[in-house]
């Protein structure tokens, strides 16, 4: 008889975007506006189509066929991100490993580390890192990091020993990314410690201020102590096409058996054997994506989310809501009116303006009392939330 392991058996199935996805399922009707799980809402880019359109021709023929690929990758892709991406232009094919989009690779990720290893998890954080972590049996494994508005959200130095460390910035749930000197901090941390940090750059396409670095890379020494997680998901819209990548330095050494070796090969060995790599079509439309006519077309894109961003901002601060992020990252992270949690805000907020957020809780206990609301939409739709909003201001009256 084949028995399920028993910590899948115990794992409590509640994940956030499962259950923002039923109750819109459930509930949503023409007029309801989803502010929710945060995926994009701008159609796909043209030339992006033809490329994958065009690839896939090209396979009728004998000449354009492709079999198997690479399993980390296409060089032709490699080769534009080097190209296009300025700093990641000093990297090698083996240390750019494509993959089919952040969630899948950065789950297995501690799967390559000894079972006792101490993982330190921003809290809030994406809820795919503790819930893979807890799937694996590693639940026990976590540090929790607390991200609150008495520390900026900004996440302090751990007084217990770590090992590995997951940072994102800019961050998602709260929108606040890690200025230069706050990731500088990390960086001498894992240095000092031999820690490993896992930057999760994802929304790193939206930064607009100066000092925030959009890869941990601009950090000097980051080489020797940081893999960096990027996506075409959101920087180019590729929710749907499935495409982004791990950078993992050749100077990044780890400990094995009382010896220092670099990680490299493992991580290229454990997609060798898990992975037979992104489908061609869609390694073309991401190198389309890379090309400067098409970069401007996502330019505007991000502006335009950037700016109905803005607008729900200043929307919710006139009304009188304390928010956070929304400047860095087209995510804005609300604290709910007095003392509702984040669920009954949300339920709120469904059933009265039929406007679906996320309820912070979901993003770990320290977002309980805070809602997320995804600005991954038009000014148009913004608009239309601040009306809706407005009338139901009397909630936030005190
Ligand atoms: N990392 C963060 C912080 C995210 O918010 C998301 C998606 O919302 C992802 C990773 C997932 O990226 P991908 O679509 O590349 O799997």
């Amino acid at each position: 008889m084949a028995s399920l392991n028993n910590t899948v058996a115990n794992l409590e199935k509640n994940y956030l975007f499962t259950f923002v996805h039923e109750q819109k399922n459930q509930r949503q009707n023409a007029d309801t506006i989803d502010l929710g799980i945060g995926d994009i809402s701008r159609p796909l880019i043209k030339d992006i189509a033809k490329a994958i359109e065009e690839a896939a021709h090209g396979m009728t023929t004998p000449d354009g066929l492709r079999g198997y690929g690479p399993e980390c990758g296409y060089p032709f892709l490699k080769e534009a991100i080097r190209r296009q991406i300025p700093i990641y232009s000093s990297f090698s094919d083996d240390e750019i490993l494509i993959n089919d989009g952040i969630i899948s690779d950065i789950a297995k990720f501690p799967l390559l580390f000894d079972r006792h290893l101490k993982i330190g998890l921003q809290n809030p954080c994406f809820p795919p890192y503790f819930e893979n972590l807890k799937f694996h049996g590693l639940g026990e494994n976590i540090v929790e990091i607390p991200c609150t508005p008495e520390n900026h959200f900004i996440p302090a130095l751990p007084k217990k020993p770590i090992e590995l460390i997951y940072l994102c910035s800019p961050h998602n749930p709260t929108g606040i990314a890690l200025d230069r000197d706050q990731l500088k901090q990390w960086v001498n941390y894992a240095k000092q410690t031999h820690a490993l940090i896992v930057f999760d750059a994802a929304y790193s396409a939206f930064i607009q201020q100066e000092n925030i670095p959009r890869s941990i890379y601009e950090i000097e020494g980051a080489k020797d102590v940081a893999v960096e997680f990027y996506s075409f998901s959101k920087s180019a819209g590729f929710t749907g096409l499935r495409c982004g990548f791990v950078i993992c330095p050749k100077s990044l050494t780890v400990n094995s058996q009382n010896k220092q070796i670099p990680l490299c090969p493992f991580l290229n060995h454990e997609k060798a054997i898990s992975t037979n790599g992104v489908s061609y079509p869609i390694q073309k439309a991401a190198e389309k994506a890379l090309c400067p006519s098409v970069q401007a077309e996502l330019h505007s894109h991000i502006h335009e989310y950037m700016q109905a961003t803005s607008h729900l901002l200043k929307g919710l601060s006139s009304i009188g809501y304390t928010c956070y992020g929304g400047v860095d990252c087209p995510y804005i992270w609300m604290k709910t009116p007095h003392q509702l949690s984040s669920l009954e805000f949300f339920e709120k907020l469904f059933s009265e303006a039929n406007i679906i957020c996320v309820p912070g809780s979901g993003f770990g206990t320290c977002g309980e009392g805070f809602v997320r609301f995804s600005g991954f939409t038009s000014y148009q739709t913004a608009e239309k939330v601040m009306e809706r909003l407005y009338r139901m201001r009397h909630l936030c009256d005190s």
